[in-house]
């Protein structure tokens, strides 16, 4: 098998490489290309997974491919923007066709799922498997949803449990293909598309928490030129979570873990969410009674 046979094969099959009402040119030519009415802005961001660094080696291949897509649209989602394609790029130290055929499976039940088309991409030959997702998608002009709009007075909000991202990673660093439970929230988080247009209108900042509740309202903080105090105890715990960990560590995972992909945002007053704190004066985020300046979450004060 070439080259251009592995690309028709696993990357331009028809429940990958579909049209919607934006595609004007799919893959198969030099570029894809979207067409857009006047009042809608395209939004895109890219994310590379690295196999040892991003994802356990040996890790399922439908697995990878389903993370790969959804942390990727993640970030359209932070910015109540709606998916409309993507475009990979992929690194393979050899050609497997029964891992291309399982990560391709994996690609259309995502691109399915948020009803997102594969629209192109680039197929290399190299040492370490890499996979690059470019998602793109559409907002109404000027109404995406930023890190920079919390006012004092907001509450902050967040759009489900926290930290099960992070209580995942040890189960899949000890058995990479482990895809029940907890460890499910590693390979298959959904992207909260749906739940950002619901309050799109209502938030003033948004994001994606990737990279720890604390460090991500901070990323806000900043941008917004204010302070927040979170309540631990409001922080929404899952039963798995608690289950597997206990009450202070699945807290640890969820105010300092990542990969959690679920929303943060601040907004005067929201019908939506779990509210754990407002948003005052200041320049970072303090949780009540506990230091975080050691770096050590886990000292109360
Ligand atoms: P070029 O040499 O012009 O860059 P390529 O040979 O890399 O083109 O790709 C040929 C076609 O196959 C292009 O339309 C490209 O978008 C598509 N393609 C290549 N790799 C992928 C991939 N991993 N996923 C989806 N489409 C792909
Ligand atoms: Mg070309």
């Amino acid at each position: 098998m070439n080259e251009f046979q592995l690309i028709k094969q696993y990357f331009q099959q028809p429940d990958l490489n579909f049209s919607n009402e934006y595609t004007a040119l799919k893959s198969g030519d030099d570029c894809a290309a979207f067409s857009l009415p006047s009042d809608l802005e395209l939004h895109f961001s890219i994310d590379t997974l690295v196999e040892g660094v991003h994802f356990p080696e040996n890790a399922n291949p439908f697995d990878i491919a389903t993370r790969a897509v959804a942390v990727s649209i993640s970030d359209l989602a932070a910015m109540a923007a709606i998916p409309i394609g993507f475009t990979l790029a992929i690194t393979l130290p050899e050609l497997k066709q029964d891992w291309l055929q399982r990560f391709s499976e994996g690609l259309i039940q995502a691109a399915q799922f948020y009803q997102c088309p594969l629209m192109g991409g680039d197929t290399t030959k190299g040492p370490t498997l890499v996979i690059t997702v470019q998602v793109h998608g559409v907002c109404e002009t000027g109404q995406s949803l930023k890190r920079s709009g919390a006012k004092e007075g907001d509450k902050v909000y967040v759009s489900g449990p926290i930290g099960d991202g992070a209580g995942a990673l040890p189960l899949v660093i000890e058995d990479p293909c482990l895809n029940s439970g907890l460890a499910k929230q590693f390979y298959a988080p959904i992207a909260q598309v749906g739940y950002a247009q619901k309050i799109k209108t209502s938030a003033n900042s948004c994001l994606d928490i990737s990279d720890g509740l604390v460090q991500d309202l901070n990323h806000i903080c900043h941008a917004s030129g204010v302070g927040m105090t979170i309540d631990p105890k409001a922080i929404p715990l899952s039963k798995e979570l608690l289950a597997t960990y206990g009450k202070d560590k699945a807290l640890q995972y969820a105010l300092t873990g990542g990969d959690d992909y679920q929303l943060a945002y601040t907004a005067p007053h929201c019908q939506f969410g779990v509210c754990i704190g407002e948003v005052v004066k200041g320049k970072q985020v303090t949780v009540q009674g506990m230091d975080l300046s050691s770096g050590g979450f886990q000292h109360f004060i």
